[in-house]
């Protein structure tokens, strides 16, 4: 009977209060609530595209067992899993975890390029032997021929290439000794590419860890944090496994990790037992570390900037902490701080989404783009690297906040 209450699906909904939330698609009352919140319907405009009718496709996988027509399955796979529908939930459906249910049980069988794309995000080591690689294909001006070809987009691979960038080649460091009279120690995750693409990152994690007096360790043995393999219905028990052990073994204060879509997944490692707990309760995102741990006594040089700060769908919905970047931000005297317009709908990334649905992805980002010109910020920050990845792409200035405090440290830091 909700179906037809009078909703503005124009209007945003703010975030439902605290709570458990509720891994039972019989639970949704379709009110309708989530619908503006969601970035297919924006696109679409349609039922199909809202999280309501997709809760409705999950109950029928998970509760009735039924099997779903090729047209409900398409408007299923079609959601980013940017959960801003479980923010504003009255009912606090579990959304997220629903649907990796849905997809687990669906037992989806991957292509051979995706299986590919697993298979590289498990083995650090083949990944670090293949770039090398990359850097001659950069290099060899084959790109430009290639792509005006048309051969990458019949193998699939011309929404791949077209992110790649030079990947630093060699690995982290184990040990990088505090810079600051030391308060303690803390362990990073890197996951699994963030090491060869997002190194800017990881080293400004590491510069401002050491000037607030915490040593970084950055074991080798750890790995993908297995967000890419559960939301595409493939099991991550092995990759969940190892980090639990690895990061487990270390005596450190804290396990700190800097992207949001990574820190959202290890957050919820569903390990129930000591090591899980112990795992978590350990766990910490950098800026809400940062924020928490700054010295008084350590400034920071004056910035002019002005800055939009992008919120990331695995920070406003799932770590719930976008304000630590914020009042992170404030450290810095003079910087002028805005939030970017429509913080609430998703950048198009989605993980994985921006591979395989690159035209809803592609007009999400448009959408996002505008956002940023009408912001006329000198620079967007976003704690997440796959967002800045993909807005990046193509042209675009979005930097990990740390990049930006980095950079403002005292020069004998
Ligand atoms: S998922 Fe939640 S907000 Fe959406 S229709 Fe169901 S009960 Fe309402
Ligand atoms: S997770 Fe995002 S895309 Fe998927 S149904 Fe919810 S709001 Fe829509």
């Amino acid at each position: 009977m909700f179906d037809f209450m009078d909703i503005d699906y124009d209007e945003a909904y703010e975030p439902v209060g605290a709570g458990p939330y509720i891994p039972d698609a019989g639970e949704c009352m379709r009110c309708g609530v989530c619908v503006s919140s969601c970035p297919t319907f924006r696109l679409f405009q349609i039922d199909e595209e809202t999280p309501r009718r997709r809760i409705r496709t999950i109950g029928r996988i998970l509760v009735e067992k039924q099997p779903v027509s090729a047209e409900e399955r398409k408007h299923l796979d079609n959601c980013l899993q940017c959960r801003a529908c479980e923010s504003v939930c009255p009912s606090r459906m579990a959304y997220g975890q629903l649907f990796d249910q849905a997809q687990a049980e669906l037992k989806v069988k991957p292509g051979l390029l995706a299986k590919l794309a697993f298979k590289l995000i498990e083995n650090k080591h083949w990944l670090r032997r293949l770039m090398p690689l990359l850097v001659v294909y950069l290099k060899s001006g084959l790109q430009k021929p290639l792509r005006f070809s048309g051969l990458l987009k019949k193998l699939r691979l011309a929404e791949a290439e077209a992110l790649l960038a030079k990947p630093a080649l060699r690995p982290l460091v184990v040990s990088y000794p505090a810079r600051a009279a030391k308060r303690g120690q803390v362990a990073l995750f890197t996951g699994c590419i963030a090491e060869h693409f997002d190194r800017e990152t990881l080293q400004a994690a590491i510069q401002l860890l050491n000037a607030i007096g915490y040593d970084v360790l950055v074991p080798p043995q750890q790995g993908c944090c297995g967000a890419i393999h559960q939301h595409n219905g493939q099991s991550a028990a092995a990759l969940i496994d190892n980090n639990i052990a690895v990061f487990n073994a270390l005596n450190v204060d804290a396990v700190i990790h800097t992207a949001t879509g990574c820190g959202a997944m290890l957050s919820e490692y569903q390990a129930d037992d000591d090591a899980g707990q112990r795992f978590r309760q350990r766990l910490c995102d950098i800026n809400e570390f940062l924020l928490q741990h700054w010295p008084d006594e350590l400034q920071l040089t004056a910035s002019g900037l002005k800055v939009a700060v992008h919120e990331p769908c695995s920070q406003r919905n799932v770590l719930k902490n976008q304000q630590a970047v914020y009042a992170l931000l404030e450290k810095i005297p003079g910087l002028s701080i805005a939030a970017l317009a429509d913080n609430h709908i998703c950048c198009g990334a989605g993980g994985s989404y921006m591979l395989t649905h690159p035209d809803n992805a592609g007009q999400l980002r448009d959408l996002k783009r505008r956002a940023i010109g009408d912001s006329e910020a000198d620079l967007v920050v976003s704690a997440n690297f796959g967002c800045a990845v993909y807005l990046n792409a193509g042209g675009g200035r979005v930097e990990h906040p740390l990049q930006l405090l980095a950079r403002l440290l005292p020069v004998n830091m």
